[in-house]
């Protein structure tokens, strides 16, 4: 799509113009989401659009990040440059639907491989913690391709959370996710649980809520605690497991530092996979 992209345009825009035409984006459901949509064609950005919903039938609405994902939900603010006035889509992968507010909640499609690699390392009967659960995109995934037993799933955006409710109806796993709403300091007391693995896609920040996953971990159980690296230092995730290890006076081996992902040029998004005793 990316190259053709241009070539759809080539008739529409000048071969300097055609230069900027962006080649990051992403698709969720039925919208198209220009991370970085260049000043040098804003005055083009309709015409943009439209030539990409003449092209793709199966895009609706075109939007431009106009601000970074930021705040406690981690939401980004968008605006529509052509198509269909709505933020709201459906996406589907790893066999489930996703639905969602692009713009007041958290997704990101390009997790897919990520949520597909977590899943698969899944073994019966395990019971599964997911923090920072968003719309729901990773327990969906688990509790639908996995043999676990259940999937709880923690979040604080309301709106995240009333979509994770509609997400589970809609792919039929009432019965194996359960959904909290409000802050996991708050909630994993309550539900005063341990579970056989825990995960923590939160990686800005995420290290604050170390203490809590090592508290509420089987002895045995496995993390997956996300991080943002630059490339050069990708062992830092490694140094902030430890050091929360040794403040909770637990003994853990990693078994995995998982790259998933660019955030940024030279900037990854990174698992640590690691077992705590
Ligand atoms: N897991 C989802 C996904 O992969 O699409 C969402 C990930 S997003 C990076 C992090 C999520 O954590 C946001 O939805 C945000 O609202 C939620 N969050 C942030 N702080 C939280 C907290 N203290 N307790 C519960 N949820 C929180």
């Amino acid at each position: 799509m990316k190259q053709n992209l241009k070539y759809h345009l080539k008739n529409k825009l000048t071969p300097k113009e055609l230069k900027f035409v962006p080649s990051s984006f992403d698709v969720v459901g039925d919208i198209l989401i220009f991370s970085e949509f260049p000043k040098e064609l804003a005055k083009k950005e309709k015409l943009v659009g439209n030539a990409i919903l003449e092209n793709y039938y199966n895009i609706k609405t075109i939007l431009k990040k106009t601000k970074k994902y930021s705040g406690k939900f981690r939401t980004p603010k968008l605006k529509i440059i052509a198509g269909e006035q709505k933020n709201e889509t459906i996406h589907k992968e790893n066999n489930v639907f996703v639905k969602l507010d692009v713009e007041k909640v958290y997704f990101s499609p390009r997790m897919s491989s990520e949520r597909k690699r977590v899943a698969e390392l899944i073994k019966p009967n395990e019971n599964v913690l997911v923090m920072f659960n968003g719309c729901a995109p990773y327990s969906l995934v688990i509790a639908k391709n996995t043999k676990c037993r259940e999937v709880y799933g923690i979040e604080i955006n309301p709106i995240a959370n009333k979509y994770a409710l509609e997400n589970i109806k809609k792919n039929k796993l009432e019965n194996k996710i359960k959904l909290f709403l409000g802050d996991v300091r708050g909630i994993m007391p309550k539900i005063n649980k341990k579970f056989n693995r825990i995960l923590m896609p939160l990686p800005k920040g995420g290290e604050d809520f170390l203490d809590l996953a090592l508290k509420y971990i089987k002895k045995g159980g496995i993390i997956h605690f996300y991080d943002f690296q630059h490339e050069n230092e990708i062992h830092k995730a490694e140094e902030k497991v430890k050091a929360a290890c040794i403040k909770s006076n637990k003994k853990f081996k990693i078994l995995k530092i998982a790259k998933c992902g660019q955030y940024s040029p030279r900037f990854y998004r990174v698992c640590a996979d690691f077992e705590a005793f």
